[in-house]
């Protein structure tokens, strides 16, 4: 294959979607994500915004649309606005969408430059709306900054979707209420089931929640009817009557969704996953810094479509466990 072609893997596949982590850092601790003591990489390790830059433009020139940065929590990387507004002036010309995944404890200050370099829809984790189950869940007193960052968000004119863990003996009393609350608010709002990746302090088994059982739940307050809404991602989604929103559920762990897989992650040091829950990977942080690097990422790209896998091979580990893949969603960004 050569250069400019399309990415279409050994599946057919077409992929049109970059999930692109610009940091493996955090400002919080998400219990299910990372441990308290997190092992940061090396700042030298981690692509430059120039490198970061060229990385995305070598993917919109082989027919991605759609950009996604996230980390990490991407907000905390010092040069992000800046990367922004590079990557935003691509918009119309090759890019259609550029948004982030990000906790909002720093939206307040950013959401005025995000929607000024071109970013409409934006996901927000948030697990809980009660201030001592988001201090138990991400180990920081964050909540206010995280309300203040979605009102900016709000008030920016950003299109927001919450993005909630699903998290038994957490915040599985609290789901009905933040999903009652994001929609109150004009936001979308996703469930997702947790998946096990990286070593953290917690049996994940312990707070595993079947989204099967949290609709079960719904439904005997709500009327959920599926939706024929598409985002090209792995969402389901549900019309709910009684808020008058929209909720997804994404489902890794009791349903498959691969066959329609359109995306492609890489980690803040360029390695590219070519699965979420996989290990096969090209090192495109080499291809960028080698000699002839457009050649040699194109190069890469096209060895990327030859091994993305399938699908993915997690299931949810027993007790005990090790994690069925070692690395965290803090490095392949979710
Ligand atoms: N820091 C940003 C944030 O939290 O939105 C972006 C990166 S974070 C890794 C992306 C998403 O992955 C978050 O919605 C988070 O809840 C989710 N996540 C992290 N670890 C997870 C796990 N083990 N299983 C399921 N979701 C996870
Ligand atoms: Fe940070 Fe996001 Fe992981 Fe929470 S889920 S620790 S906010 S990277």
């Amino acid at each position: 294959m050569s250069a400019r072609t399309p990415l279409v893997d050994q599946f057919r596949r077409r992929i049109t979607y970059l999930r692109l982590s610009v940091t493996d850092r955090c400002d919080l601790r998400c219990a299910y994500c990372m441990p308290e003591r997190m092992t940061f990489l090396p700042r030298k390790e981690v692509l430059t915004l120039d490198e970061l830059h060229k990385l995305a433009l070598g993917f919109v020139g082989r027919g991605v649309t759609k950009l996604r940065l996230t980390g990490g929590e991407p907000l905390v990387r010092r040069d992000m606005v800046e990367l922004v507004r590079a990557l935003g002036r691509k918009l119309g010309d090759g890019l259609e969408e550029l948004t982030l995944t990000t906790n909002a404890t720093r939206l307040a200050e950013f959401a005025d430059d995000l929607a000024a370099a071109g970013v409409r829809r934006i996901n927000v984790s948030l697990d809980t709306l009660d201030r001592a189950t988001f201090e138990r869940i991400s180990r920081r007193d964050s909540l206010p900054q995280v309300l203040e960052g979605l009102a900016a968000a709000k008030a920016a004119g950003l299109a927001v979707k919450l993005n909630t863990v699903a998290l038994k003996g957490l915040n599985e009393a609290d789901i009905p209420e933040i999903v009652a609350w994001a929609h109150g608010q004009g936001f979308d709002s996703t469930l997702i089931e947790v998946m096990p990746l990286g070593e953290v302090e917690e049996d994940r088994v312990d707070h595993y929640l079947p989204l099967t059982k949290v609709r079960e739940n719904l439904e005997r307050r709500w009327t959920l009817t599926p939706s024929d809404h598409r985002t090209g991602g792995p969402a389901r989604y549900f019309d709910v009557a009684e808020t008058g929103g929209r909720l997804g559920l994404i489902t890794p762990l009791t349903e498959n969704f691969c066959e329609s897989c359109n995306r492609i992650r890489v980690t803040a040091t360029g390695q590219l996953y070519a699965c979420l829950g996989g290990s096969e990977r090209v090192d495109l942080r080499a291809a960028l810094r080698s000699e002839d690097a457009e050649a040699a990422l194109d190069a890469a790209l096209d060895m990327a479509m030859r091994i993305k896998p399938e699908r993915h091979h997690f299931a949810i580990e027993t007790r005990g466990d090790a994690p069925a893949l070692a690395r965290h969603m803090s490095m392949t960004g979710g």
